[in-house]
C-alpha cells in the first residue's frame, strides 16, 4: 500500500484485517508506522514492492504518483505486478498512467472510492474500476477487503475517475445547494432543523427528475407537460431575492438563474426542467 494519508491507512487496514499480508510506505515514515492492524511499515519502497503481487496506491494526485514513481528503481521494481490506482483525478490523469503502465510493463487498474475512510469496508463504501476486465477478475476477491460493492465500469481507462467526477458533481452541488438553503432559512428566522427534516421531500424531486431526465437525454426529446422552464425560472428568482432581502450570499442562486435563463434564451422555456442540459452541451 503506498501512501498512508487517511484513505490509504484505512485501506491498508481493511487488506490487514481480512488476513493479506500488507506492506505499507509513506513518504513521511512516521505515519506508516502509525497505520497497525497488523500491517508492517517500510522505509524503502523498493523493497515494500518487491515479492508483492498487487499495489495499490492513494496519495494526494496523480502528481505525487509521478514523483514516487520516477524515483531511482522504483518503476522496474514495479514490472510485472498490478497497480490499482486509487488516488483521485480525471479521467486524462488515468490515461497518461495508463501509458505509462504500458511502456513499463505494469498491469494496471484506475480506480475511484466512494467512501470517507471510516466507511471503508463497510457496506457503504464503493469502488469503481476501469481498464482490463481480466485484471479486474483476477483481483476482485482480494479488492472486495475494501468495499464488498466493487463495481467494473469500463475497459476505458477513464471510465471509473469519469463516472467519479459525476458522482461527485452531484454530491458537491447538491450539498452545496442544501447548505444555501439551510443559510435561507436561519435568515428568514425559519430553524433549519425544519428544512432537514424536510430532506425527503427535495431528495425525492432529485430522483424523479434525474430519472425523467435520463430518458429526455436518451431521446433528445424535452417536452412534457409536468412544469416549464419558464416556471422553474420564476421559482428561481423568488430565491435569488429571498437571498438578497436576508442579506445572505447570493452567487449560489444568481448562477443557477444564469444556468437556466440561457435555456429560456435558447427558446427552451415551454420544455421539461432537464432541457437544460442542450444548453450545457453547447457551451
Ligand atoms: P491525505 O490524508 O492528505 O494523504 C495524502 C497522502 O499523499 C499522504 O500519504 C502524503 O504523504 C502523500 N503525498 C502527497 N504528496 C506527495 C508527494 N509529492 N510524494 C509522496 N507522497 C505524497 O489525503 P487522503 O484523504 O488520504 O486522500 C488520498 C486520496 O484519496 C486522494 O486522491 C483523495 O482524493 C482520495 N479520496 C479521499 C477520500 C477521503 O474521504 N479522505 C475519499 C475518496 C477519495 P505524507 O504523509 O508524506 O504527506
Amino acid at each position: 500500500m503506498i501512501g498512508s494519508g487517511l484513505m490509504g491507512s484505512a485501506l491498508a487496514r481493511a487488506f490487514a484485517a481480512v488476513g493479506h499480508e500488507v506492506a505499507v510506505w509513506n513518504r513521511t515514515p512516521g505515519k506508516a508506522r502509525a497505520v497497525g492492524g497488523g500491517t508492517v511499515a517500510m522505509e524503502n519502497l523498493i523493497e515494500a514492492v518487491s515479492g508483492r503481487e498487487l499495489v495499490v496506491v492513494s496519495l494526494s494526485n496523480y502528481a505525487a504518483c509521478s514523483e514516487v514513481f520516477s524515483s531511482e528503481g522504483v518503476t522496474p521494481a514495479l514490472a510485472g505486478k498490478t497497480l490499482v490506482q486509487l488516488t483521485s483525478g480525471s479521467p486524462a490523469d488515468a490515461r497518461e498512467a495508463l501509458e505509462w503502465a504500458k511502456a513499463n510493463g505494469v498491469d494496471y487498474l484506475d480506480a475511484a472510492i466512494l467512501a470517507y475512510p471510516g466507511f471503508v469496508a463497510t457496506e457503504y463504501a464503493t469502488v469503481f474500476y476501469a481498464g482490463s476486465r481480466p485484471v479486474f477478475d483476477r483481483h476482485l476477491e482480494t479488492l472486495q477487503a475494501i468495499a464488498r460493492n466493487s463495481i467494473y465500469v469500463d475497459e476505458r481507462i477513464g471510465s471509473a475517475a469519469t463516472l467519479d467526477c459525476a458522482i461527485l458533481e452531484a454530491y458537491y452541488g447538491g450539498s452545496l445547494a442544501f447548505l444555501h438553503a439551510a443559510a435561507m432559512c436561519k435568515a428568514e428566522g425559519l430553524d433549519p432543523k425544519t428544512f432537514f427534516s424536510h430532506k425527503n421531500s427535495f431528495l425525492g424531486l432529485l430522483s424523479v427528475t434525474a430519472d425523467a431526465a435520463q430518458g429526455m437525454i436518451e431521446s433528445n426529446d424535452f417536452s412534457g407537460d409536468q412544469c416549464s422552464l419558464d416556471t422553474h425560472v420564476a421559482a428561481i428568482e423568488h430565491i435569488v431575492r429571498l437571498s438578497r432581502d436576508a442579506r445572505i450570499n447570493t452567487r449560489f442562486p444568481k448562477e443557477l438563474l444564469d444556468n437556466y435563463k440561457r435555456a429560456l434564451s435558447a427558446g427552451l422555456g415551454g420544455k421539461e426542467l432537464p432541457a437544460v442540459f442542450r444548453t450545457l452541451v453547447q457551451d
